[in-house]
């Protein structure tokens, strides 16, 4: 079923409920220490602004396990988002109460109210209908842009939508599900993958699911030792998740009668520890030493996973190559960024760490799409639809 976008709709006069993700981080004095969140929003911001709405806007930000817990506050964003939008914004003392339900309705066109941290009140995580008609009372149109969010059934994603007549997606939302949905249901081709990181299990419905629709599929960084152990190889002390030996034994089997290339680390740079002072070495994988762990994939490695690349249409990535927050270890991520960036197809990344790579080896501008929410894109890449995208269809 179909979901509507914003440019669809009439906002003048109208109260606007937009769920936002603006989840940032903060320091210990409460200050904003990355503010992408909140400029990822601002052009649905502006345009429900420019077309007379009276904006209501919602987000989470971090665990307050539904209690007031003034260090997570939304006090700072709202004056984040006054500074860059060059306007007043009211602060609600408050997410749901008879006082921010008088405020809300006094708002004039073009006027915003920020409430606060939803997860101050338990209904929010507990996805309680009751608390989604208390947020459905202040408005009169639903609009979901927290892409970020929208993998999580909780009451301002899930349950207030569906009690909405009238809602819709925003443009962050629009480019996600644009690149991670519609452009992955019929990609250009060559389409490669390439997962890394370090957490075989958190990806188990992301291969499944790209192994049906790839040509090729790239295994670096901690998640290819369990597949280099499947086949026989001897990793020392690298990242193996013993639990899924068995998995990776079905995949490259899995692989092979779908006729999907699987291309797997051949040499790692290794090391005693995961620490700057520990000494490192190159080694093949037929002579990894029993008392190192990888730490990242080595030169040839480097090479075949970049002339893999050459040619392709698509690509997604997610999980880094190695330990790259370790600069010892960061080359051969940092060498998989620019040939990601360099390839020319439609290029795809998502998930924290890989995002934080993209920016590190400073391509970012390079790519076509940078996800900005890492268990949601995840979920897309696993094939599912997201309980918040679902509640907006009519
Ligand atoms: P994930 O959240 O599963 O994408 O994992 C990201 C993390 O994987 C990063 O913080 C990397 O430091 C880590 N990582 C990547 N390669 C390795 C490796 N060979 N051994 C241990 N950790 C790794």
């Amino acid at each position: 079923m179909a979901i509507k976008f914003i440019d669809e709709l009439e906002f003048e006069g109208k109260r606007v409920f937009l769920r936002a993700d603006l989840n940032v981080p903060l320091n210990d004095a409460s200050q904003i220490t990355d503010d992408t969140r909140i400029k990822a929003v601002l052009p649905t911001i502006r345009q429900i602004m420019r077309k007379g709405g009276r904006l209501i806007v919602a987000s989470h930000l971090g665990r307050p396990k539904g209690k007031r817990d003034d260090k997570m506050s939304l006090m700072p964003v709202a004056e984040c988002l006054a500074e860059l939008l060059e306007r007043q914004v009211i602060m609600a003392p408050d997410v749901v109460s008879d006082g921010v339900k008088v405020v809300a309705m006094q708002l004039k066109d073009g006027e915003i109210l920020l409430l606060e941290n939803l997860r101050f009140h338990p209904g929010e995580t507990a996805n309680d209908p009751e608390f989604a008609a208390k947020l459905a009372e202040m408005s009169e149109i639903y609009v979901n842009d927290a892409f970020g969010s929208s993998h999580r059934a909780h009451a301002s994603v899930e349950a207030l939508p569906r009690m909405m007549k009238i809602k819709a997606a925003g443009y962050l939302m629009r480019k996600e599900l644009r690149y991670l949905q519609e452009a992955l249901a019929d990609p250009q081709r060559p389409f490669w993958a390439i997962l890394g990181g370090a957490k075989v299990s958190d990806k188990l419905g992301v291969v499944d699911n790209l192994l049906a629709k790839v040509d090729g599929l790239i295994i670096g960084g901690g998640m290819a030792y369990t597949f280099l152990v499947a086949q026989g190889f001897n990793v020392g002390k690298s990242l193996v998740d013993q639990t899924r030996i068995t998995y990776a034994k079905d995949v490259l089997e899995k692989a092979k009668r779908k006729n999907v290339q699987i291309l797997l680390p051949l040499d790692h740079v290794v090391a005693t520890a995961i620490n700057e002072f520990a000494e490192t070495k190159v080694v093949d994988n037929q002579h990894f030493p029993s008392d190192r762990m990888g730490v990242d994939i080595g030169p040839r490695t480097i090479d075949i996973f970049k002339n893999a690349l050459v040619g392709a249409k698509t690509i997604v990535w997610n999980g880094p190559m190695g330990v790259f927050e370790q600069p010892a270890f960061a080359t051969g991520t940092m060498e998989i960024a620019k040939a990601v960036a360099d390839s020319g197809a439609v290029t795809i990344v998502g998930g924290g760490e890989t995002v934080s790579a993209v920016k590190k080896a400073g391509v970012t501008d390079k790519i076509s799409h940078v996800s900005t929410g890492g268990g949601a894109s995840l979920e897309l890449l696993e094939g599912k639809v997201l309980p918040g995208v679902a509640a907006l269809e009519s």
